[in-house]
């Protein structure tokens, strides 16, 4: 096959620190890849001027990834459609409660032989419960879908220091191309065919994340932060094994599990949320605004979600960790309660 043109849909704080690592490849393997990346940008206004034009001038996402030059051949481009026209592989890379609407204006609009990979770490919610964000993305354009997930905190990516990262793909041969065009010395990429697994790791994490924060906030130490982080695991495992059939234990032992899980309890922004929800009276928004600066924490709402499902399925009790994170997040539960729910928990009895 002739070299593929790759769209990269969406520009913040990781969007940009994958731009970097895709830009520089596509230039080193032009016979697989076209140089030029386009990359949807929302268009906002920084400091006056519009971000698309910033990027493209200075290379440099001053908002959400200060401090790292961009390749000059990622080009921002604010019109979504013009920027995926030609796409023969989509890179999504959003906060997920903007991907619906992202796929819907997509839909019929993008090459019918092209490819997606999803990086985004939350779910969408379908008639049945939670839906995989790949499986959104394929169902509604009609396109293969694969997963990259893992500890992977984009500053530190960005950065280039070295860690590993998971791709799901059924298809080996995507899988493979994924790899070529994502792998680095400083960033490796190992490919398993349990996509499913890949992508609930990463929404899971992020709840267990707040957990983590919600423990450090009260001024418990490591031991405490050790307990969230292993009944945190449990709960992930049973959740997928619960609604996931076919889910292989295997793969929470990828980058995309345990390392993603340590990773972001200790330097995530979720685990950051879950301080100073314990700290500070403040509404989840007005922290976020305050704390963020325009990124996103991915937890509360998947926790939201996941509440809502285990509800609907009469499962509250079995998964006590999730359940009470998301009940700290909507101020229906003291943190003070939160060490007994760790005591308490199932996997003691
Ligand atoms: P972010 O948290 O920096 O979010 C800000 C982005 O959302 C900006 O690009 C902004 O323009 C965009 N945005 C705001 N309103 C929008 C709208 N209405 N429509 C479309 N876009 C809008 O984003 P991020 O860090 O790149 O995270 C994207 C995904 O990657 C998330 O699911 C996250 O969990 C995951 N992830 C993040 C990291 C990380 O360290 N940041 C690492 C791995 C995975
Ligand atoms: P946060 O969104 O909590 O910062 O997590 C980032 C991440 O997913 C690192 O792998």
């Amino acid at each position: 096959m002739s070299a593929r043109s790759v769209c990269i849909v969406g520009s913040g704080n990781w969007g940009s620190a994958i731009a970097k690592i895709v830009g520089n490849n596509v230039k080193e393997r032009r016979e697989h890849f076209k140089e030029c990346v386009p990359m949807y940008m929302y268009e906002e206004e920084f400091n006056g001027r519009k971000l698309t034009e910033i990027v493209n001038t200075e290379h440099e996402n001053i908002k959400y990834l200060p401090g790292i030059k961009l390749p000059e051949n990622v080009v921002a481009i604010p019109n979504l459609l013009e920027a995926s026209k030609d796409a023969d592989i989509l890179i999504f890379v959003l906060p997920h409660q903007f991907v619906k609407k992202i796929c819907d204006e997509l839909q019929g609009k993008i090459k019918t032989s092209a490819i997606a990979v999803s990086l985004i770490k939350g779910f969408a919610i379908s008639e049945e419960g939670i839906q995989l964000i790949s499986r959104l993305i394929s169902n509604i354009l009609s396109i293969p879908c694969g997963v990259l997930s893992g500890a992977n905190l984009a500053g530190e990516v960005a950065s280039e220091q070295f860690c590993e990262t998971t791709i799901g793909s059924k298809d080996k041969e995507i899988g493979e191309l994924l790899k070529l065009l994502f792998e680095t010395p400083y960033f490796h990429c190992s490919v398993v065919e349990d996509t499913d697994t890949v992508e609930l790791c990463g929404a899971l994490k992020n709840v267990v994340a707040i957990g983590a924060g919600i423990v450090d906030g009260m001024g418990y130490g490591d031991n405490t932060k050790a307990a969230v982080q292993r009944l945190g695991l449990m709960e992930m495992i049973k959740f997928a094994e619960v609604f996931f059939e076919g889910s292989k234990t295997s793969t929470f032992f990828q980058s995309c599990g345990i390392a993603d899980l340590v990773a972001t309890c200790h330097g995530g922004r979720n685990r950051l949320l879950g301080e100073n929800v314990v700290k500070s009276k403040k509404s989840l928004k007005e922290l976020e605004k305050e704390i963020l600066k325009g990124q996103s924490f991915q937890g509360p709402l998947v926790a939201k979600e996941i509440y809502g499902m285990l509800e609907e399925k009469d499962m509250l009790n079995r998964f006590p960790l999730f359940v009470a994170i998301h009940n700290i997040c909507e101020r229906k539960m003291d943190p003070k309660e939160f060490v007994n729910c760790l005591r308490n928990h199932p996997e003691h009895l």
